[in-house]
């Protein structure tokens, strides 16, 4: 065997328990003090808590029974020898236990130790000169073997191997057969006790780590059922063997069911409205037989007859017939299906109500247009029966009177059957029109109400082409367009009230006809808001004319605008010229 340089000098030597000096006989005083020993350290062993406490106990127990100077429990830590713990004997005889791995000097030695203890099981005795001893009492600090030494196997397990080492004192009696088995009988329960400590360890370390888990499985149980809860959505097993549900407390809480264990499907399927069965049933047969996914929205009638929408969609888990289940999610989709109901009732309450407004339209613009040729027809009628109550009676004049009474009576007439065509979308009767012919006989009509209202009118007329349109429906823009401009005049004093009718062409396809006045203008409002339906500035005004007149404009195939410029007020429509169609032709 090898020995550290420290040890050199010594004869060591490792010898077997057959070439130790055994002590035989009956059992004496020192035999019945080790038992003693023993029995105390296993008293001690008992208390002890931790695997420090243990060592200590078993190295104070060791030293004590063997009269040692020094006892070192010695590792091989993955082929590092290491010094675990040591006790030894103070200057008062005192026994003081260091815990903390230190390296062991004379490695070489202590290797072979090891590997001598791995093969034999055996306990180890090394001995060695007087003056090597001495030595080593003058300095005890260093690992040698300076002393005869005792070395006995503790065995943990083949990965962590130690060896007890007891240095001998000279004075003390030599070692016996009877020492080395009160050792080993010591060490092995404080092995075992020690595994004892590190499987509880161990046991508490797992416990920790189960309970760490079943913590975070409550938490994580906790934290499904809350969104559950918040999105509405319960889930739920069914078995097809026993054609029950195992159902998420969300799930419940949807049909208004107390807590069961599983849940009879039947029971659910009579909370199914009765006008849905039919479907689900089939929908769910079918997926069934198919094993195949399904989704499906229908109603439920839970508590008092509450009518809850769900969606429920399944997923097949297995393909053997013997053991099929479907796991799956139910939504409660209730508030959605009644916000989508409610929309579209108000759609179609909307949809009501722009009828009802776009006739109210109707009926007003019909009042509008046929009011003024209903008033020409009153006057007249009344103008009419005073020539004839004269005495004599002026028939002369009276008929002329009737005749404008039949005149108004057609115009009537006309503007109805105009906006009928318009109202219906049906498309007007278009036929060549003098547009300036047309221009014309709208100012003579109008001469006599311009004059009265002190308004000069300024005509100037200067289109060649005929135009493409309803003659009656352009005079009816055209009067419309001077009848605002002779309001907007009424205001003005101090100046000329002055009024322009204009016609030319626009372009080689379209005629424009202007319209301007040097009246009040429409303040604030834009020129676009004028053609709203029912936007009138006027007391009695009902705010119909621009928005027909447009009408009858893009019908045409034009464009009307207005535009408001620094003192005038102007207003254009454009017509297109029929090709081809002199004037001449036109004239009836
Ligand atoms: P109403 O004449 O019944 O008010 P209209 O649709 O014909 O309905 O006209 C809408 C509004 O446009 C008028 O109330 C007026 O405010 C404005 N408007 C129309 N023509 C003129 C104009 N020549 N000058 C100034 N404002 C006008």
């Amino acid at each position: 065997m090898r020995h550290s340089k420290r040890a050199s000098g010594s004869k060591a030597a490792p010898v077997t328990p057959k070439r130790m000096s055994i002590e035989t006989g009956m059992m004496g005083n020192g035999h019945r003090r080790q038992l003693l020993e023993i029995v105390q350290a296993f008293q001690q062993f008992s208390r002890d808590t931790s695997e420090e406490e243990v060592v200590a106990t078993f190295l104070k127990s060791a030293i004590s029974m063997a009269k040692a100077s020094r006892v070192r429990l010695i590792r091989n830590d993955g082929g590092n020898i290491l010094v675990e713990c040591e006790a030894r004997r103070s200057q008062n005889n005192a026994i003081v236990v260091s815990h903390g791995r230190r390296p062991v000097e004379s490695e070489g030695l202590f290797r072979n130790v090891f590997n001598s203890a791995s093969l034999t099981y055996m306990p180890v005795f090394l001995g060695s000169t007087s003056f090597v001893q001495a030595q080593a009492w003058a300095n005890p600090q260093t690992d040698t073997i300076d002393s005869p030494m005792l070395c006995v196997p503790v065995l943990l397990n083949e990965e962590s191997k130690e060896i007890l080492c007891l240095d001998t004192r000279s004075d003390t009696a030599p070692l016996d057969s009877t020492l080395v088995d009160h050792l080993t009988l010591l060490s092995a329960q404080a092995v075992m006790k020690r595994e004892n400590l590190r499987l509880r360890a161990r046991i508490a370390l797992e416990n920790r780590k189960i309970e760490e888990v079943e913590v975070a499985l409550c938490a994580n149980k906790r934290e499904l059922a809350h969104m559950q809860r918040m999105s509405q959505t319960g889930s739920w097993r069914w078995r097809a063997a026993t054609d029950t549900l195992e159902a998420s407390s969300e799930f419940l809480r949807i049909y208004e069911i107390s807590r069961e264990r599983s849940i009879p499907s039947g029971k659910l399927i009579n909370l199914t409205h009765p006008d849905d069965l039919p479907l689900v049933r089939i929908a769910l047969v079918k997926a069934i037989a198919a094993r195949r996914v399904f989704k499906l929205e229908f109603r439920i009638i839970v508590g008092f007859g509450e009518i809850k929408y769900v969606q429920v969609e399944g997923h097949p888990q297995t393909n053997d017939t013997e053991d099929l289940q479907y796991i799956g999610v139910t939504v409660d989709v209730t508030e959605r299906r009644n916000a989508e109901n409610a929309l579209q009732a108000a759609r179609a309450e909307l949809a009501r109500a722009h009828r009802l407004s776009t006739m109210g339209e109707m009926a007003a613009s019909i009042v509008h247009e046929v009011y003024q040729p209903l008033t020409g027809i009153i006057t007249n009628a009344e103008a009419c029966l005073r020539w004839l109550s004269k005495s004599p009676a002026e028939t002369a004049r009276a008929r002329d009177s009737a005749r404008r009474v039949a005149r108004d009576a057609r115009r009537a007439a006309d503007v109805f059957r105009g906006l009928r065509a318009v109202a219906s979308n049906s498309g007007i009767t278009k036929v060549p029109v003098d547009l300036d012919d047309a221009i014309r006989e709208v100012a003579f009509l109008l001469q006599g109400e311009l004059d009265r209202a002190n308004i000069r009118l300024r005509l100037e007329t200067a289109v060649a082409k005929p135009v493409l349109g309803d003659r009656t429906q352009i005079q009816q823009v055209l009067e419309n367009l001077i009848r605002n401009s002779m309001d907007a005049l009424l205001p003005v004093v101090g100046m000329q009230k002055s009024l322009f009718v204009n016609s030319a062409s626009h372009d080689p396809a379209f005629a424009m006809v202007t319209v301007q006045d040097n009246g009040c203008g429409f303040g604030k409002h834009s020129a676009e808001t004028l053609f709203d339906a029912l936007f009138t500035t006027k007391p009695n005004g009902m705010g119909m004319g621009l928005k027909v007149c447009r009408s009858i404009v893009e019908a045409h195939g034009g464009l009307l605008q207005a535009e408001r410029r620094e003192r005038e007020t102007v207003f254009r429509f454009t017509l297109p010229y029929i090709d081809g169609t002199s004037v001449n032709d036109i004239q009836n």
